[in-house]
């Protein structure tokens, strides 16, 4: 069985206005002919083009889908949200939340974005995929369910959570977030909730600047259901891999989840324009063969990983293309030609062993 590719060439079409970087362009801020918004078409059609390249895409079973609908939206999402969100997005697009602004008919692209991450949990729970990557687009971690964030406008996970579980697919679910920011939607709408396992590791008060702290554990039912491991900006490969050794499985392993996903983000790399970390392709290539064992170990192997963030164009290809051959299984890699060169600047061994320090004492006040 193959590992599902879920895209769509019109998740490539959504529009966020015309910015330079976070900014909107105006006054001082000249537009910029090319780039804009962080959030841009290139970082996820370049991976995609890259994965045709190399032979990749043609190994996995490339699928779309139907956008979710309005049932399975309104389970996160209130009517009036919904509503909201569709009648500018009908006129001509705008912004009603924050740093999430969108084009005429972004609506729609949202929910068929909403709609790949669905499908791509719904196959592999019934086992039609063997695993799964979703390249989204527009993005779903930041987005909670009335107030739109980070360039998020439908929370894509939680969305496609809420259909497995209502479906009777799945009865534990346990989403790791690795994106370099906080999974704050996520967290908001699974923290009372102990059939829904949410870790984020992120760089300490990136974005959200107030959320994601250590002391974040869930409340009511969801005591204990929520861990949130903040990482100090320059956080490079083996900071990254100690998390997941020392927090991230051991978590999973005490949760015993019936599937995992994965809220996949590029944007730990280096270069990434909105953060400050060290990663490289190896990290997430580390992550992702991590993440795929504790699945077989846990859950037959079930695995979904759903596109988040990543804004270097350059190097997201690179980083997304050695996860999905990883998450695939595939011989076919897309070597990586910045590699030895970020390798010789990860961080000193000094610093490097104070991280993997605070790493450890963070996991001892988890209790892990
Ligand atoms: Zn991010």
């Amino acid at each position: 069985m193959a590992t599902g590719f879920y895209w769509d060439e019109r998740c490539f079409w959504h529009a966020g206005g015309n910015y330079a970087l976070t900014l909107p362009v105006g006054g001082l801020v000249q537009p910029q002919v090319a780039g804009g918004l962080p959030e841009s078409p290139e970082t996820k059609r370049r991976l995609k083009n890259l994965m045709d390249v190399t032979g990749l895409s043609a190994e996995l079973d490339q699928r779309s889908a139907a956008p979710a609908d309005r049932e399975t939206l309104e389970r996160v999402h209130p009517a009036r949200y919904l509503n909201e969100f569709k009648a500018v997005s009908d006129a001509q697009g705008g912004e009603i939340g924050h740093h999430a602004p969108f084009g005429r008919g972004g609506y729609e692209i949202a929910t068929l974005s909403a709609g790949l991450a669905c499908a791509a949990v719904r196959d592999v729970a019934t086992g039609s995929v063997e695993n799964a990557y979703a390249l989204t687009r527009p993005p779903g971690h930041h987005c909670e369910p009335d107030n739109p964030m980070g360039f998020c406008l439908l929370a894509n996970i939680a969305i496609a959570v809420e259909a497995a579980l209502a479906e009777g697919l799945v009865k534990r679910v346990a989403v790791l977030d690795w994106d370099v920011h906080h999974g704050n939607g996520t967290e908001k709408i699974f923290y009372d909730r102990d059939d829904v396992l949410t870790i984020s590791f992120h760089q300490e008060g990136n974005y959200p600047t107030t959320t994601g702290g250590l002391a974040d554990r869930g409340s009511g039912a969801g005591d204990g259901a929520n861990i949130n491991l903040p990482l100090h900006a320059g956080s490079g490969h083996t900071a990254y891999l100690h998390a997941m050794d020392r927090v991230a499985i051991p978590a999973l392993d005490a949760f015993k989840p019936d599937m995992i996903i994965v809220a996949c983000g590029f944007d730990a790399a280096m270069v990434d324009p909105l953060a400050r970390m060290q990663a490289t392709s190896a990290t997430f290539a580390g992550m992702t063969q991590r993440i795929r064992d504790a699945a077989k170990r846990l859950c037959q192997g079930r695995l979904v990983l759903v596109h988040e963030g990543g804004y270097s164009e350059a190097y997201v290809p690179f980083c997304g293309h050695a996860t999905i051959a990883t998450l695939a299984g595939s011989a076919i890699s897309a070597p990586d030609p910045m590699l030895s060169s970020f390798d010789i600047r990860q961080p000193s061994p000094a610093f490097d062993a104070f991280l993997r320090q605070s790493i450890d004492d963070m996991a001892k006040t988890l209790g892990l």
